[in-house]
């Protein structure tokens, strides 16, 4: 498998987020599971060690039947806030560094550096690349924006327009799949390319 230089994005892995967990008292001596529905792992047992101050999980690597069983230990830092009382940190078990986010990885928990772990979804990238040269295509035919409906400028060669069409058309339509199957997921009541317009694309 070809390694890019992110495997995952946040919202395809299983992660811990420090403030989250510590609202509901995860990090105050609890014992018990952690649930993540349809990622993987879909659930992990922790343990806080109040003594230590470490977060202990035991999970498995995957749900099927070659799954790793994985133990992952990580110290926990209280920072002192400006207003009083403390806010906690994980430091990452493999580069020591304070993080507010681990991934819930086949090696242990681990913080989005040295999982590789990005905020922007390797698809949504390619999704602005297909818009940014959709819009470049449409500029040349004189629209504004690459969803718009195509009409031949008057002083364009009609070849010249069949071909910027043609160029155009399967990227609309591999747009618009992208759209809709994210729109599937987020169950919005907006139409796709609202959304899109919305997002600043
Ligand atoms: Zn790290």
């Amino acid at each position: 498998m070809a390694v890019g230089r992110y495997v995952a994005s946040w919202d395809e892995v299983a992660s811990l987020d420090c403030d989250h967990i510590a609202g509901w008292g995860a990090l105050d001596g609890y014992v018990g599971t952690v649930d993540f529905d349809d990622l993987t792992p879909a659930k992990i047992h922790i343990e806080h060690d109040r003594e230590r101050d470490t977060i202990s999980a035991f999970y498995f690597s995957d749900n099927g039947k070659d799954a790793e069983p994985v133990r992952s230990t990580v110290h926990l830092e209280r920072c002192p806030c400006r207003f009083g009382g403390t806010r906690a940190f994980f430091r990452c078990p493999a580069c020591q560094r304070r993080t507010l986010r681990l991934a819930v990885l086949k090696r242990g928990m681990l913080c989005g550096t040295c999982g590789r772990i990005t905020w922007a979804s390797r698809r949504e990238t390619q999704t602005r690349r297909l818009i940014r040269k959709g819009n470049k295509i449409a500029a040349r035919m004189g629209m504004d924006y690459f969803a718009d409906p195509p009409k031949r400028p008057p002083h364009m060669r009609p070849e010249t327009y069949a071909r910027l069409l043609t160029e155009l058309q399967p990227i609309r339509a591999e747009i618009e799949r992208r759209v809709a199957r994210r729109m599937a997921k987020a169950k919005g009541p907006l139409g796709g390319l609202a959304t899109i317009v919305r997002w600043g694309l």
